[in-house]
């Protein structure tokens, strides 16, 4: 894959349809590495933030990546526990 020096444009804002999203870094949900999965981006109009890939709402995204990391710990405290 080739790298581009190019910043990376976002899908327009599904609320207010602007195209000034930024990419969020750091979320409570998914700490720095779900938001960087799911294309998390913010936006810079009404602060909407969203699936800068697709353009829509990253809720599904988000309730699937906290559903897999909470399974993921209750895997590894009962790893733990066997222990
Ligand atoms: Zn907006």
């Amino acid at each position: 894959m080739a790298t581009r020096k190019r910043a990376p444009t976002y899908k327009p804002c599904p609320s207010c349809r602007a195209e000034k999203a930024q990419k969020v870094s750091f979320t409570l949900w998914g700490g720095m590495l779900g938001p960087a999965m799911l294309t998390h981006v913010k936006c810079g109009g009404c602060g909407t933030a969203y699936n800068g890939k697709t353009g829509r709402s990253n809720t599904g995204g988000i309730l699937v990546y906290t559903a897999v990391s909470l399974a993921l710990v209750i895997a590894i405290v009962i790893a733990m526990s066997a222990m």
